[in-house]
């Protein structure tokens, strides 16, 4: 089994491979989701939930590209998973500042993998009585999934890999990449 060590270019960090969405694919997609968003959320009360980290990037572009108002709050969760596999038992290590009944909620997430984050997360906000709840994925892993989930908004449907880059990391390495691409190497399990 590989190592990160064994990953590792001179640098410390390890090599890319494949890129898997390009910046100006990635920058074209999120003025869409944007555009759709603002469109769908016109005169509501709209409360952007990032999730740290991995959204940050995502939510900081997609937020600039809104041509409505939305506040921001955040959350951030661990899981007793594995690095690559979700146990679906998830820790919240911050909530949100302030409560969210009757507002309406957009999760913002940067990747649903097996969904057990994103299906706990829901569970949780559900029971603070917003008035609506929807989810808006930057990538998601359809093939991984445990849990009957479908995000309202997906920015694309990418294949079984792990992958970094544009808020998304490996072992905190690589979220500063304008893209998102494969590591060369697959990660160890
Ligand atoms: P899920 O609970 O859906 O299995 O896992 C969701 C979380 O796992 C994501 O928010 C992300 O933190 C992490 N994750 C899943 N797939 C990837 C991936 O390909 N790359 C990175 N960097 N993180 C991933």
């Amino acid at each position: 089994m590989a190592s990160l060590g064994d990953l590792a270019s001179p640098g410390g960090v390890p090599a890319l491979g494949r890129t898997v969405v390009d910046a100006a694919s990635l920058q074209r997609r999120v003025g869409e989701l944007a555009a759709q968003i603002s469109r769908d959320y016109a005169g509501r009360n709209l409360v952007m939930i990032g999730i740290l980290k991995g959204a940050v990037i995502f939510l900081a572009d997609l937020m600039r590209a809104l041509t409505i108002e939305a506040e921001v709050d955040f959350m951030a969760v661990s899981s007793y998973g594995s690095s690559t596999d979700s146990s679906g038992v998830v820790r919240i290590l911050k909530d949100l500042d302030a409560p969210v009944a009757g507002r309406d909620l957009l999760v913002v997430e940067d990747i649903v993998d097996s969904g057990l984050t994103l299906q706990y997360l829901l569970r949780t906000l559900t029971a603070r009585d917003p008035a609506s709840v929807e989810v808006c994925a930057l990538l998601t892993k359809p093939e991984r999934r445990q849990v009957a989930l479908q995000p309202r908004y997906v920015g694309f449907e990418i294949p079984d890999r792990f992958v970094v880059g544009y808020g998304l990391d490996y072992a905190q390495r690589l979220r500063r990449l304008p893209y998102v691409a494969e590591l060369a190497e697959p990660v160890p399990g």
